[in-house]
């Protein structure tokens, strides 16, 4: 057995007891190095899916490993970077597990690459599809159920009932996700079929260049073969009147021999005022469905997803905080997480609401902020120096100053020493050399390292940045 087949039989063991969408975070790409001597040498490609591996999982590992080879008695893990690398191939493809066999997968590449017509006329290119857009990452509530639903009905069946399927709804709240998730997912059930994924907008001008250069058969050609057509915005088809009625003419050819067709736009057919009527009336004799913007709860599972798809641990009450204030668009809640996400790399440290807050200031939004109240928490006791905020940890972990600065390495002061000397460090700025001498003469070089280690913890451990925000807050942060 290679090392890449024993790590195979291990995911497919470790697969049942975990979280699908967790398995396929924090598994894809790795593999096993070395199985020698009882050590099973794993390589990850992050030093996150590390840390989180070796945390969360690390049992469950092991055991599904002895399952495979009674041999192994530890677990050792190794970050190596170019796993992460995109077309890189080392690391195990852990979708695979998920759809069977290697064979299909191979197919289904090939559908999303250039595809050759079935009765060997000119080859169809299929549009490559965002592979980030799919149905299982599509965050359910009772605002967008049924369009979800219907995408699903669609994907199990294409040109069944819901045909056309009609998806409406303001912009940002998922229509192009919805319509490359059932590209995604109809090339994933079918790989035979022929996909075509367009904007109305491309359309237009696809075929105002067509008559141009009186290439009009060959534009018709491309929609011949098509089994499933993807439309896009079709508010954008505008007052060209040549392109409706081309337009017309494939979606009846289409329609006629049963193939599927899934139409978007931001308003219902009724209200496409430059629309020919035949058209409007072609769009709704199918499955119409509104997409509307997700409740707080749906909000808050969205956050939560898009932190796993970044791989990124936020304090659950920030996520709240962010569910709660933002909600014009599912969009706009992803921009905003992504700048919150972006100012605290750049500071190094953990998002707090404060960050929160002044993403939203800079996208002038801060008159409607609800749940925190910028004038009065500018005014508010805020801890300035490194003696307030060490009586302030003390107190929130229930030690003493003295046993914080005192030599003792207990796990218990230990944890309250590191963070101390972080936020010293982080929020109050003050120099290594220092935090050394109040925390009884230590050596900077040991601050520095106790710094670095809980900046590093903050990556993985959800009840530390808790912790650490908690303090903030009590700081006025
Ligand atoms: P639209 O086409 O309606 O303007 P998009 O499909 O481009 O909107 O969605 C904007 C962003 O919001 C995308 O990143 C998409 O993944 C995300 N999104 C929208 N709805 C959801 C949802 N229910 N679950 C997860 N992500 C969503
Ligand atoms: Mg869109």
């Amino acid at each position: 057995m290679t090392e890449k087949t024993l790590w195979f039989s291990i995911l497919k063991r470790l697969k049942p007891t975990i979280k699908k969408a967790h398995f396929l975070t924090w598994f894809q790409g790795t593999t096993v190095l070395s199985n020698k001597e009882g050590k099973l040498l794993i390589a990850l490609p992050t030093v996150y899916a590390r840390d989180w591996i070796a945390n969360k999982y690390g049992v469950m590992v092991l055991q599904a490993a002895q399952e495979v080879d009674a041999e192994i008695m530890e677990l050792d893990y190794e970050v190596v970077g170019r796993l992460g690398e995109k077309g890189n191939n080392e690391g195990v493809d852990v979708k695979e597990l998920f759809i069977g066999g290697e064979k299909k997968v191979r197919k289904i590449r090939n559908a999303n690459e250039v595809r050759v017509t079935k009765d060997g006329g000119e080859p169809v290119e299929t549009k490559i599809f965002n592979a980030r857009y799919n149905l299982k990452n599509f965050v359910v509530g009772n605002r967008n159920r049924l369009p979800h639903a219907a995408s699903n009905a669609v994907v199990k069946m294409p040109g069944g009932i819901y045909n056309p399927l009609y998806v409406y709804g303001a912009v940002g709240l998922g229509k192009t996700h919805l319509l490359q998730a059932i590209g995604n997912g109809v090339l994933r059930e079918f790989p035979d079929m022929v996909v075509k994924y367009m904007t109305a907008e491309k359309f237009v001008s696809e075929v105002v260049n067509a008559i141009g250069k009186r290439r009009m058969p060959k534009f018709k050609d491309q929609y011949r073969n098509v089994d499933c057509f993807l439309i896009d915005d079709v508010q954008f088809f505008g007052r060209k009147n040549s392109s409706q009625q081309e337009f017309f003419h494939t979606f009846n050819e289409l329609y006629d021999r049963n193939k599927q067709i899934v139409l978007t736009s931001d308003r219902p057919p009724s209200e496409l005022d430059d629309l020919d009527e035949r058209l409007k009336s072609r769009f709704s004799m199918g499955m119409v469905v509104e997409l509307l913007m997700p409740d707080f709860e749906t909000r808050l599972a969205i956050l939560n997803q898009k932190c796993m798809e970044f791989q990124a641990i936020i304090d659950p009450e920030v996520l709240s905080f962010i569910a709660t204030n933002v909600q014009t668009s599912v969009r706009e809640l992803e921009g905003v997480l992504r700048q919150v996400m972006a100012l605290s790399q750049l500071a190094e440290t953990v998002p707090t609401i404060r960050s929160v807050v002044e993403v939203l200031q800079r996208m002038n939004k801060a008159k409607e902020i609800i749940g925190f109240d910028v004038e009065a928490k500018r005014n508010d006791h805020i801890v300035k120096n490194a003696k307030d905020l060490m009586t302030l940890v003390a107190d929130y972990c229930h030690v003493s100053v003295d046993q914080m600065t005192g030599k003792d390495r207990h796990k218990e002061v230990m944890l309250p020493r590191q963070i101390c000397m972080y936020l010293i460090k982080n929020e109050l700025g003050e120099s290594y050399e220092k935090i050394g001498m109040g925390f009884g003469g230590r050596n900077h070089t040991t601050v520095m390292h106790a710094c670095n280690k809980t900046a590093q913890k903050l990556k993985i451990d959800i009840r530390l940045v808790r912790d650490v925000n908690a303090i903030k807050r009590e700081m006025g942060l």
